[in-house]
Protein backbone atom coordinates (compact mmCIF):
# COMPACT_ATOMS: atom_id res chain seq x y z
CA UNK A 1 0.00 0.00 0.00
CA UNK A 2 1.14 3.03 -0.89
CA UNK A 3 0.92 6.12 1.63
CA UNK A 4 -1.20 8.72 -0.11
CA UNK A 5 -1.77 12.83 0.26
CA UNK A 6 -5.70 13.38 1.02
CA UNK A 7 -7.60 16.28 0.67
CA UNK A 8 -11.31 15.83 2.82
CA UNK A 9 -13.88 19.06 2.38
CA UNK A 10 -15.74 19.63 5.68
CA UNK A 11 -15.22 18.13 9.13
CA UNK A 12 -19.01 17.02 9.41
CA UNK A 13 -19.24 13.04 10.72
CA UNK A 14 -18.94 12.27 7.10
CA UNK A 15 -15.20 14.15 6.75
CA UNK A 16 -14.15 13.67 10.49
CA UNK A 17 -14.67 9.84 10.13
CA UNK A 18 -13.31 9.24 6.55
CA UNK A 19 -10.22 11.15 8.14
CA UNK A 20 -9.71 9.04 10.57
CA UNK A 21 -9.84 5.75 8.96
CA UNK A 22 -7.21 7.19 6.14
CA UNK A 23 -5.23 8.65 8.99
CA UNK A 24 -5.25 5.58 10.86
CA UNK A 25 -3.89 4.06 7.45
CA UNK A 26 -0.79 6.24 7.54
CA UNK A 27 -1.71 7.94 4.76
CA UNK A 28 -1.54 11.65 4.83
CA UNK A 29 -4.77 13.63 5.49
CA UNK A 30 -5.65 17.33 5.71
CA UNK A 31 -9.57 18.16 6.63
CA UNK A 32 -10.22 21.92 5.31
CA UNK A 33 -12.70 23.22 7.36
CA UNK A 34 -14.83 26.37 6.59
CA UNK A 35 -16.15 27.08 9.75
CA UNK A 36 -14.13 27.63 13.28
CA UNK A 37 -15.09 24.35 15.34
CA UNK A 38 -15.80 20.55 13.57
CA UNK A 39 -19.04 19.18 13.25
CA UNK A 40 -21.12 20.40 10.67
CA UNK A 41 -24.19 19.33 11.28
CA UNK A 42 -23.24 16.98 14.35
CA UNK A 43 -22.53 20.06 16.79
CA UNK A 44 -23.18 22.41 19.20
CA UNK A 45 -22.53 25.09 21.13
CA UNK A 46 -22.54 27.11 24.75
CA UNK A 47 -24.33 29.65 25.70
CA UNK A 48 -25.01 31.69 29.73
CA UNK A 49 -23.68 27.71 30.46
CA UNK A 50 -26.83 25.92 28.22
CA UNK A 51 -25.50 23.54 25.82
CA UNK A 52 -27.61 23.59 22.83
CA UNK A 53 -27.63 20.75 19.55
CA UNK A 54 -26.77 23.10 16.71
CA UNK A 55 -29.51 21.10 14.90
CA UNK A 56 -29.02 17.46 14.93
CA UNK A 57 -30.78 16.02 18.35
CA UNK A 58 -30.92 12.09 17.42
CA UNK A 59 -29.96 9.66 14.55
CA UNK A 60 -30.45 5.80 14.03
CA UNK A 61 -29.20 2.94 13.13
CA UNK A 62 -26.42 2.50 16.55
CA UNK A 63 -24.85 -0.27 15.14
CA UNK A 64 -23.42 1.69 12.18
CA UNK A 65 -22.16 4.45 14.57
CA UNK A 66 -20.94 2.41 17.94
CA UNK A 67 -19.26 -0.32 14.74
CA UNK A 68 -17.62 3.36 13.70
CA UNK A 69 -16.84 4.04 17.68
CA UNK A 70 -15.21 0.51 17.94
CA UNK A 71 -13.28 0.38 14.88
CA UNK A 72 -11.42 4.09 15.98
CA UNK A 73 -11.12 3.07 19.27
CA UNK A 74 -13.39 5.35 20.71
CA UNK A 75 -16.28 3.28 22.01
CA UNK A 76 -16.07 4.25 25.71
CA UNK A 77 -15.59 8.13 24.93
CA UNK A 78 -19.32 8.41 23.79
CA UNK A 79 -22.67 7.95 25.18
CA UNK A 80 -25.52 7.14 23.71
CA UNK A 81 -29.13 7.49 25.26
CA UNK A 82 -32.09 6.02 23.55
CA UNK A 83 -35.12 8.58 22.44
CA UNK A 84 -38.19 8.84 24.37
CA UNK A 85 -41.05 10.42 21.85
CA UNK A 86 -44.01 11.07 23.47
CA UNK A 87 -46.95 12.72 20.62
CA UNK A 88 -49.93 15.02 21.22
CA UNK A 89 -52.51 16.23 19.24
CA UNK A 90 -55.89 17.46 20.18
CA UNK A 91 -57.11 13.92 19.73
CA UNK A 92 -54.14 11.78 21.36
CA UNK A 93 -51.37 11.84 23.86
CA UNK A 94 -49.03 9.08 23.87
CA UNK A 95 -45.22 7.35 23.74
CA UNK A 96 -43.94 6.35 20.68
CA UNK A 97 -42.52 3.24 21.87
CA UNK A 98 -43.71 0.85 18.76
CA UNK A 99 -45.41 0.83 15.58
CA UNK A 100 -48.07 -1.53 16.94
CA UNK A 101 -48.64 1.11 20.06
CA UNK A 102 -48.79 3.71 17.57
CA UNK A 103 -51.79 1.81 15.34
CA UNK A 104 -53.72 1.30 18.76
CA UNK A 105 -53.16 4.83 19.76
CA UNK A 106 -54.81 5.98 16.92
CA UNK A 107 -57.44 3.21 16.69
CA UNK A 108 -58.29 4.88 20.07
CA UNK A 109 -57.97 8.44 19.16
CA UNK A 110 -59.87 8.16 15.88
CA UNK A 111 -62.90 5.12 16.99
CA UNK A 112 -64.82 6.00 13.54
CA UNK A 113 -61.88 5.43 11.19
CA UNK A 114 -60.53 2.38 13.10
CA UNK A 115 -60.32 0.06 10.13
CA UNK A 116 -59.07 2.50 8.03
CA UNK A 117 -56.38 3.16 11.24
CA UNK A 118 -55.95 -1.10 10.82
CA UNK A 119 -55.47 -1.36 7.27
CA UNK A 120 -52.94 1.60 6.98
CA UNK A 121 -50.83 0.39 9.30
CA UNK A 122 -51.40 -3.02 8.00
CA UNK A 123 -49.08 -1.98 4.64
CA UNK A 124 -46.58 0.12 6.69
CA UNK A 125 -46.11 -2.34 9.64
CA UNK A 126 -45.52 -4.80 6.65
CA UNK A 127 -42.69 -2.84 4.90
CA UNK A 128 -41.21 -2.27 8.68
CA UNK A 129 -41.10 -5.49 10.01
CA UNK A 130 -39.13 -6.37 6.87
CA UNK A 131 -36.98 -3.53 7.30
CA UNK A 132 -35.99 -4.98 11.30
CA UNK A 133 -32.53 -6.96 10.22
CA UNK A 134 -31.52 -3.66 9.57
CA UNK A 135 -32.15 -2.17 12.80
CA UNK A 136 -29.51 -2.04 15.59
CA UNK A 137 -27.23 -3.70 12.68
CA UNK A 138 -23.86 -1.98 11.17
CA UNK A 139 -23.28 -1.73 7.49
CA UNK A 140 -21.49 -5.03 5.58
CA UNK A 141 -19.52 -2.13 3.87
CA UNK A 142 -18.08 -1.26 7.71
CA UNK A 143 -16.02 -4.62 7.69
CA UNK A 144 -13.36 -6.66 4.87
CA UNK A 145 -13.08 -9.98 4.19
CA UNK A 146 -15.29 -12.78 6.01
CA UNK A 147 -16.47 -10.23 8.79
CA UNK A 148 -18.51 -8.60 5.43
CA UNK A 149 -19.83 -11.35 4.17
CA UNK A 150 -21.23 -12.52 7.59
CA UNK A 151 -22.32 -9.14 7.67
CA UNK A 152 -23.72 -9.14 4.27
CA UNK A 153 -26.17 -12.76 5.10
CA UNK A 154 -28.87 -10.53 7.12
CA UNK A 155 -28.90 -8.87 4.20
CA UNK A 156 -29.31 -11.22 1.77
CA UNK A 157 -32.17 -13.05 4.00
CA UNK A 158 -34.02 -11.08 4.13
CA UNK A 159 -32.98 -9.13 0.87
CA UNK A 160 -35.49 -10.61 -1.38
CA UNK A 161 -38.65 -9.43 0.74
CA UNK A 162 -37.56 -6.15 1.13
CA UNK A 163 -36.60 -5.78 -2.67
CA UNK A 164 -40.28 -7.00 -3.54
CA UNK A 165 -42.20 -4.46 -1.12
CA UNK A 166 -39.54 -1.65 -2.74
CA UNK A 167 -40.74 -2.08 -5.23
CA UNK A 168 -44.52 -2.10 -4.78
CA UNK A 169 -44.09 1.03 -3.00
CA UNK A 170 -41.65 2.55 -5.25
CA UNK A 171 -42.79 5.84 -5.87
CA UNK A 172 -45.23 6.59 -3.43
CA UNK A 173 -45.11 8.80 -0.72
CA UNK A 174 -47.16 9.19 2.42
CA UNK A 175 -49.33 11.15 0.84
CA UNK A 176 -50.53 7.89 -1.72
CA UNK A 177 -51.11 5.96 1.77
CA UNK A 178 -53.31 8.48 3.34
CA UNK A 179 -55.42 8.82 0.53
CA UNK A 180 -55.77 5.31 0.01
CA UNK A 181 -56.65 4.92 3.38
CA UNK A 182 -58.35 8.18 4.71
CA UNK A 183 -60.82 11.22 3.56
CA UNK A 184 -58.51 14.10 2.71
CA UNK A 185 -58.14 16.64 5.10
CA UNK A 186 -59.22 15.09 8.03
CA UNK A 187 -57.18 14.71 11.22
CA UNK A 188 -55.95 11.28 10.18
CA UNK A 189 -55.18 12.02 6.80
CA UNK A 190 -53.00 15.01 7.96
CA UNK A 191 -51.39 12.93 10.57
CA UNK A 192 -49.90 10.44 8.29
CA UNK A 193 -49.15 13.19 5.70
CA UNK A 194 -47.04 15.20 8.09
CA UNK A 195 -45.01 12.19 10.08
CA UNK A 196 -41.34 12.94 8.93
CA UNK A 197 -40.12 15.01 5.51
CA UNK A 198 -43.06 16.41 4.02
CA UNK A 199 -44.39 14.14 1.03
CA UNK A 200 -41.76 11.06 1.95
CA UNK A 201 -41.93 7.81 0.52
CA UNK A 202 -43.36 4.95 2.22
CA UNK A 203 -40.02 3.79 2.46
CA UNK A 204 -39.13 5.92 4.60
CA UNK A 205 -42.03 6.46 6.40
CA UNK A 206 -41.61 2.53 7.11
CA UNK A 207 -38.09 2.98 8.15
CA UNK A 208 -39.19 6.00 10.65
CA UNK A 209 -41.26 3.91 12.37
CA UNK A 210 -38.54 1.25 12.46
CA UNK A 211 -36.03 3.34 13.43
CA UNK A 212 -37.53 5.89 16.03
CA UNK A 213 -39.38 3.58 18.13
CA UNK A 214 -36.17 0.75 18.92
CA UNK A 215 -33.08 2.48 17.41
CA UNK A 216 -32.86 6.30 17.26
CA UNK A 217 -30.18 7.83 19.95
CA UNK A 218 -28.53 11.00 21.65
CA UNK A 219 -25.43 11.62 22.47
CA UNK A 220 -25.36 11.90 26.01
CA UNK A 221 -22.61 13.98 25.78
CA UNK A 222 -23.39 16.33 23.34
CA UNK A 223 -22.82 16.30 19.21
CA UNK A 224 -20.08 18.90 19.54
CA UNK A 225 -18.47 16.33 22.27
CA UNK A 226 -18.89 13.63 19.70
CA UNK A 227 -17.10 16.22 16.78
CA UNK A 228 -14.40 16.91 19.35
CA UNK A 229 -13.28 13.45 20.38
CA UNK A 230 -13.25 12.60 16.29
CA UNK A 231 -11.21 15.38 15.73
CA UNK A 232 -8.57 14.77 18.41
CA UNK A 233 -8.17 11.25 17.44
CA UNK A 234 -7.84 12.27 14.21
CA UNK A 235 -5.22 15.08 15.25
CA UNK A 236 -3.15 12.35 17.33
CA UNK A 237 -3.11 10.18 14.10
CA UNK A 238 -1.38 12.53 12.77
CA UNK A 239 -4.04 14.22 10.84
CA UNK A 240 -4.04 17.62 9.90
CA UNK A 241 -7.14 19.77 10.75
CA UNK A 242 -7.46 23.07 9.43
CA UNK A 243 -9.86 24.84 11.01
CA UNK A 244 -11.23 28.51 9.58
CA UNK A 245 -10.24 26.83 5.88
CA UNK A 246 -13.05 26.84 3.13
CA UNK A 247 -11.79 25.44 -0.14
CA UNK A 248 -12.68 27.97 -2.92
CA UNK A 249 -11.45 25.27 -5.50
CA UNK A 250 -10.96 21.25 -6.22
CA UNK A 251 -7.91 21.34 -8.56
CA UNK A 252 -7.77 18.69 -11.41
CA UNK A 253 -5.32 17.39 -13.63
CA UNK A 254 -5.81 15.17 -16.93
CA UNK A 255 -9.35 14.87 -15.81
CA UNK A 256 -8.16 13.75 -12.22
CA UNK A 257 -8.70 15.46 -8.98
CA UNK A 258 -5.28 16.44 -7.97
CA UNK A 259 -5.61 19.24 -4.82
CA UNK A 260 -7.58 21.96 -3.98
CA UNK A 261 -7.34 25.69 -2.76
CA UNK A 262 -8.23 27.33 0.27
CA UNK A 263 -7.43 30.63 1.41
CA UNK A 264 -6.09 31.33 -2.24
CA UNK A 265 -3.36 28.72 -1.35
CA UNK A 266 -2.97 25.42 -3.69
CA UNK A 267 -2.49 22.03 -1.64
CA UNK A 268 -1.71 18.99 -3.71
CA UNK A 269 -3.41 15.85 -3.61
CA UNK A 270 -3.78 12.10 -4.47
CA UNK A 271 -7.71 12.33 -3.97
CA UNK A 272 -9.92 14.61 -3.31
CA UNK A 273 -12.86 13.89 -0.82
CA UNK A 274 -15.75 16.11 -1.01
CA UNK A 275 -17.44 15.93 2.34
CA UNK A 276 -19.46 18.84 2.02
CA UNK A 277 -22.78 20.35 0.18
CA UNK A 278 -22.89 18.37 -3.37
CA UNK A 279 -24.36 20.66 -5.13
CA UNK A 280 -21.33 23.38 -4.73
CA UNK A 281 -19.19 21.06 -5.26
CA UNK A 282 -20.17 20.58 -8.55
CA UNK A 283 -21.48 23.78 -9.40
CA UNK A 284 -18.97 25.90 -8.15
CA UNK A 285 -15.51 23.89 -6.52
CA UNK A 286 -14.62 22.26 -9.30
CA UNK A 287 -12.11 24.05 -11.56
CA UNK A 288 -13.30 22.55 -14.97
CA UNK A 289 -17.09 22.17 -15.07
CA UNK A 290 -16.41 20.58 -18.24
CA UNK A 291 -15.18 17.15 -16.73
CA UNK A 292 -18.95 17.28 -15.60
CA UNK A 293 -21.49 15.91 -18.84
CA UNK A 294 -23.63 19.16 -18.96
CA UNK A 295 -26.81 16.74 -18.19
CA UNK A 296 -25.57 15.43 -15.06
CA UNK A 297 -24.60 19.46 -14.25
CA UNK A 298 -28.32 20.60 -14.92
CA UNK A 299 -29.58 17.75 -12.74
CA UNK A 300 -27.37 18.57 -10.02
CA UNK A 301 -28.62 22.98 -10.65
CA UNK A 302 -32.39 21.84 -10.68
CA UNK A 303 -32.36 18.71 -7.98
CA UNK A 304 -34.54 19.26 -4.98
CA UNK A 305 -32.87 19.26 -1.35
CA UNK A 306 -34.82 18.14 1.61
CA UNK A 307 -36.57 20.55 3.58
CA UNK A 308 -35.24 23.34 6.27
CA UNK A 309 -35.96 23.56 9.83
CA UNK A 310 -36.05 26.35 12.07
CA UNK A 311 -34.84 25.94 15.38
CA UNK A 312 -35.54 27.86 19.28
CA UNK A 313 -32.87 27.83 22.22
CA UNK A 314 -34.10 28.29 25.12
CA UNK A 315 -32.70 28.54 28.55
CA UNK A 316 -35.22 27.89 30.99
CA UNK A 317 -35.03 28.88 34.85
CA UNK A 318 -37.40 25.49 35.23
CA UNK A 319 -35.57 22.57 37.13
CA UNK A 320 -35.02 19.41 35.42
CA UNK A 321 -38.02 18.06 37.49
CA UNK A 322 -40.27 20.57 36.70
CA UNK A 323 -39.92 21.08 32.92
CA UNK A 324 -40.27 16.91 33.23
CA UNK A 325 -43.64 17.08 34.97
CA UNK A 326 -44.93 18.54 31.62
CA UNK A 327 -42.34 17.17 28.77
CA UNK A 328 -42.72 13.25 30.13
CA UNK A 329 -40.23 12.96 27.61
CA UNK A 330 -37.11 13.84 26.27
CA UNK A 331 -38.65 15.17 22.89
CA UNK A 332 -42.49 15.54 22.40
CA UNK A 333 -43.96 15.87 18.59
CA UNK A 334 -46.76 18.22 18.61
CA UNK A 335 -49.43 18.26 15.45
CA UNK A 336 -52.89 20.39 15.73
CA UNK A 337 -53.73 18.49 12.89
CA UNK A 338 -56.38 21.47 12.35
CA UNK A 339 -54.63 21.94 8.52
CA UNK A 340 -53.72 20.61 5.67
CA UNK A 341 -50.08 22.10 4.87
CA UNK A 342 -48.75 22.58 1.38
CA UNK A 343 -44.62 22.48 1.88
CA UNK A 344 -44.25 22.99 -1.89
CA UNK A 345 -45.79 26.65 -1.24
CA UNK A 346 -43.25 28.98 0.46
CA UNK A 347 -45.63 31.54 0.40
CA UNK A 348 -47.79 30.87 3.42
CA UNK A 349 -46.91 33.43 5.82
CA UNK A 350 -48.96 31.83 8.38
CA UNK A 351 -47.38 28.60 8.06
CA UNK A 352 -45.53 28.44 11.33
CA UNK A 353 -48.90 29.36 12.94
CA UNK A 354 -50.75 26.01 11.47
CA UNK A 355 -47.64 23.70 11.08
CA UNK A 356 -46.65 20.97 13.33
CA UNK A 357 -43.64 20.85 16.05
CA UNK A 358 -41.38 19.26 18.45
CA UNK A 359 -40.21 20.31 21.74
CA UNK A 360 -36.42 18.34 22.77
CA UNK A 361 -34.76 18.76 26.26
CA UNK A 362 -31.55 18.58 26.21
CA UNK A 363 -30.80 19.15 30.23
CA UNK A 364 -33.33 15.85 30.42
CA UNK A 365 -31.40 13.62 29.28
CA UNK A 366 -28.15 15.23 30.74
CA UNK A 367 -27.90 17.57 33.34
CA UNK A 368 -25.00 18.79 33.34
CA UNK A 369 -25.79 20.37 30.08
CA UNK A 370 -27.87 23.31 31.73
CA UNK A 371 -26.49 25.47 34.87
CA UNK A 372 -27.85 23.77 38.25
CA UNK A 373 -31.27 23.70 38.83
CA UNK A 374 -32.45 25.14 34.98
CA UNK A 375 -33.40 23.35 32.02
CA UNK A 376 -32.76 23.47 28.67
CA UNK A 377 -35.29 23.08 25.31
CA UNK A 378 -35.11 23.00 22.01
CA UNK A 379 -38.11 24.11 19.91
CA UNK A 380 -38.22 23.20 16.00
CA UNK A 381 -40.44 23.05 12.72
CA UNK A 382 -39.78 21.93 9.56
CA UNK A 383 -39.76 24.63 7.17
CA UNK A 384 -40.84 24.98 3.58
CA UNK A 385 -38.03 25.57 1.26
CA UNK A 386 -37.19 29.09 0.53
CA UNK A 387 -39.95 30.29 2.48
CA UNK A 388 -41.00 33.85 2.58
CA UNK A 389 -38.72 34.86 -0.21
CA UNK A 390 -35.91 32.58 1.20
CA UNK A 391 -36.38 34.45 4.46
CA UNK A 392 -35.74 37.61 3.01
CA UNK A 393 -32.36 36.66 1.92
CA UNK A 394 -30.26 39.80 1.55
CA UNK A 395 -32.68 41.96 3.64
CA UNK A 396 -30.92 42.26 7.43
CA UNK A 397 -34.02 43.85 8.47
CA UNK A 398 -36.59 42.36 7.55
CA UNK A 399 -34.91 38.85 8.01
CA UNK A 400 -34.56 39.62 11.74
CA UNK A 401 -38.26 41.10 12.36
CA UNK A 402 -39.41 37.19 10.22
CA UNK A 403 -36.83 35.00 12.13
CA UNK A 404 -38.36 36.74 15.66
CA UNK A 405 -41.81 36.86 15.16
CA UNK A 406 -41.65 33.06 13.97
CA UNK A 407 -39.04 31.98 17.41
CA UNK A 408 -42.11 34.26 19.00
CA UNK A 409 -44.86 32.15 17.05
CA UNK A 410 -43.35 28.35 18.36
CA UNK A 411 -42.47 29.50 21.87
CA UNK A 412 -45.98 30.43 22.44
CA UNK A 413 -47.85 27.27 20.44
CA UNK A 414 -45.18 25.54 22.52
CA UNK A 415 -47.23 26.62 26.20
CA UNK A 416 -50.05 24.15 24.94
CA UNK A 417 -47.32 21.75 26.62
CA UNK A 418 -45.45 23.83 28.91
CA UNK A 419 -47.45 25.99 30.25
CA UNK A 420 -45.82 29.36 31.08
CA UNK A 421 -43.07 28.64 28.99
CA UNK A 422 -42.36 32.51 28.29
CA UNK A 423 -42.15 33.87 31.55
CA UNK A 424 -39.09 31.46 32.37
CA UNK A 425 -36.96 32.02 29.71
CA UNK A 426 -32.89 32.90 30.60
CA UNK A 427 -31.60 32.78 27.12
CA UNK A 428 -33.24 32.75 24.04
CA UNK A 429 -31.65 32.37 20.36
CA UNK A 430 -32.94 30.66 17.00
CA UNK A 431 -31.89 29.32 13.38
CA UNK A 432 -33.39 30.05 10.60
CA UNK A 433 -31.89 27.74 7.21
CA UNK A 434 -30.34 30.24 6.32
CA UNK A 435 -28.20 30.08 9.94
CA UNK A 436 -27.59 26.52 8.90
CA UNK A 437 -26.70 26.90 5.10
CA UNK A 438 -24.09 30.11 6.37
CA UNK A 439 -22.71 27.48 9.07
CA UNK A 440 -22.73 24.17 6.93
CA UNK A 441 -22.82 25.24 3.27
CA UNK A 442 -25.32 22.90 2.85
CA UNK A 443 -27.81 24.35 -0.14
CA UNK A 444 -30.68 26.15 1.36
CA UNK A 445 -29.99 24.83 4.59
CA UNK A 446 -31.21 21.23 3.74
CA UNK A 447 -31.19 18.82 6.84
CA UNK A 448 -30.93 16.03 5.49
CA UNK A 449 -29.67 15.98 1.95
CA UNK A 450 -31.83 15.31 -1.44
CA UNK A 451 -35.68 15.38 -1.09
CA UNK A 452 -37.66 12.99 0.69
CA UNK A 453 -40.09 13.06 -1.95
CA UNK A 454 -39.49 10.22 -4.41
CA UNK A 455 -41.19 11.85 -7.25
CA UNK A 456 -37.74 14.26 -6.68
CA UNK A 457 -35.38 11.68 -6.48
CA UNK A 458 -31.87 12.04 -7.05
CA UNK A 459 -30.24 8.82 -7.36
CA UNK A 460 -32.16 6.28 -9.00
CA UNK A 461 -30.66 3.03 -7.13
CA UNK A 462 -33.58 3.96 -4.27
CA UNK A 463 -32.41 4.80 -0.45
CA UNK A 464 -30.12 2.00 0.79
CA UNK A 465 -27.32 2.82 -1.46
CA UNK A 466 -23.95 5.19 -1.37
CA UNK A 467 -22.91 6.60 -4.27
CA UNK A 468 -19.45 7.87 -3.81
CA UNK A 469 -17.76 8.11 -7.17
CA UNK A 470 -17.93 11.04 -9.09
CA UNK A 471 -16.96 11.65 -12.90
CA UNK A 472 -13.91 13.19 -11.84
CA UNK A 473 -11.04 10.24 -11.14
CA UNK A 474 -9.62 10.81 -7.82
CA UNK A 475 -13.12 12.81 -6.41
CA UNK A 476 -15.35 11.13 -3.74
CA UNK A 477 -18.20 12.18 -2.28
CA UNK A 478 -18.00 11.27 1.21
CA UNK A 479 -20.85 13.11 2.78
CA UNK A 480 -24.60 12.22 3.51
CA UNK A 481 -25.09 13.91 -0.19
CA UNK A 482 -23.71 10.05 -1.66
CA UNK A 483 -27.47 8.95 -0.30
CA UNK A 484 -30.82 9.92 -1.55
CA UNK A 485 -31.57 10.32 2.58
CA UNK A 486 -28.62 11.60 3.60
CA UNK A 487 -28.77 11.13 7.50
CA UNK A 488 -25.69 10.41 9.93
CA UNK A 489 -25.43 6.90 8.88
CA UNK A 490 -25.61 7.78 5.27
CA UNK A 491 -22.28 10.10 5.61
CA UNK A 492 -20.71 7.13 8.45
CA UNK A 493 -21.37 4.71 5.14
CA UNK A 494 -20.04 7.27 2.61
CA UNK A 495 -16.78 7.64 4.78
CA UNK A 496 -16.37 3.89 4.59
CA UNK A 497 -16.70 3.52 0.66
CA UNK A 498 -14.29 6.44 0.33
CA UNK A 499 -11.69 4.62 2.85
CA UNK A 500 -11.92 1.29 0.90
CA UNK A 501 -12.00 2.98 -2.78
CA UNK A 502 -8.57 5.16 -1.74
CA UNK A 503 -6.24 2.27 -0.60
C1 LIG B 1 -32.20 19.75 12.46
C2 LIG B 1 -31.59 18.52 11.89
C3 LIG B 1 -32.04 17.28 12.28
C4 LIG B 1 -31.47 16.12 11.77
N1 LIG B 1 -31.93 14.92 12.21
C5 LIG B 1 -31.31 13.78 11.78
C6 LIG B 1 -31.70 12.51 12.28
O1 LIG B 1 -32.63 12.40 13.06
N2 LIG B 1 -31.04 11.42 11.83
C7 LIG B 1 -30.01 11.51 10.95
O2 LIG B 1 -29.42 10.49 10.60
N3 LIG B 1 -29.64 12.69 10.45
C8 LIG B 1 -30.25 13.83 10.85
N4 LIG B 1 -29.89 15.04 10.34
C9 LIG B 1 -28.94 15.04 9.23
C10 LIG B 1 -27.51 14.78 9.63
O3 LIG B 1 -27.18 15.62 10.70
C11 LIG B 1 -26.62 15.05 8.44
O4 LIG B 1 -27.07 14.29 7.34
C12 LIG B 1 -25.17 14.67 8.72
O5 LIG B 1 -24.74 15.12 9.98
C13 LIG B 1 -24.32 15.26 7.62
O6 LIG B 1 -22.97 14.97 7.83
P1 LIG B 1 -21.95 15.30 6.68
O7 LIG B 1 -20.60 15.00 7.22
O8 LIG B 1 -22.36 14.64 5.44
O9 LIG B 1 -22.06 16.87 6.36
P2 LIG B 1 -22.20 18.18 7.25
O10 LIG B 1 -22.48 17.86 8.65
O11 LIG B 1 -23.10 19.06 6.51
O12 LIG B 1 -20.73 18.77 7.22
C14 LIG B 1 -20.21 19.47 6.14
C15 LIG B 1 -19.03 20.29 6.64
O13 LIG B 1 -18.37 20.84 5.52
C16 LIG B 1 -18.00 22.19 5.81
N5 LIG B 1 -17.85 22.86 4.52
C17 LIG B 1 -18.83 23.12 3.62
N6 LIG B 1 -18.31 23.71 2.53
C18 LIG B 1 -16.97 23.82 2.75
C19 LIG B 1 -15.87 24.34 1.98
N7 LIG B 1 -16.04 24.86 0.77
N8 LIG B 1 -14.64 24.29 2.53
C20 LIG B 1 -14.43 23.76 3.77
N9 LIG B 1 -15.43 23.26 4.52
C21 LIG B 1 -16.68 23.28 4.02
C22 LIG B 1 -19.14 22.69 6.65
O14 LIG B 1 -18.77 23.83 7.39
C23 LIG B 1 -19.46 21.48 7.51
O15 LIG B 1 -18.71 21.47 8.70
C24 LIG B 1 -30.44 16.21 10.82
C25 LIG B 1 -29.97 17.46 10.41
C26 LIG B 1 -30.53 18.60 10.95
C27 LIG B 1 -30.01 19.94 10.50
Amino acid sequence: MSMKTIAIIGSGIGGLTAGNLLAGRGHHVTIFESHTSPGGYTAGFRQKGFYFESGTLAFESSGVFLKTMEDLGLKDRVHLAKARNRMVSPYYDFRFESCEGFREALAAAFPSEKAAVNACFAEISAVSKAMRPFVNKPYPMQFSGLGAVKAMLSYLSSGPKVFKLFKRYRGQSVNDIADRHFRKATPPHRLITNLGYPRMGIIGLAGYFAMISEDYWHVVEGMQHLADVLADRFRRNGGDLRLGAPVEKILTKDGAAAGVVSRGVSYEADAVISACDYKRTFLELIDDPSLIPPVQLEKIRNAAVSEGIFTVYLGLSLSNEELDRSLRAYTVAYSPLAYDLDFEDPNDPAHFAKCGFSMHSLSLINPSLAPKGKSSLMIQAICPTRWQNNWHKGDQERYSVLKERVKAALIERAETIVPDLGSRIEFEDAATPLTYERYTGNADGATSAWSWDPRKAFYEGGMMSAAVGTPVRGLFIGSCWSNQIGGVPGAIAAAYICAKKIR
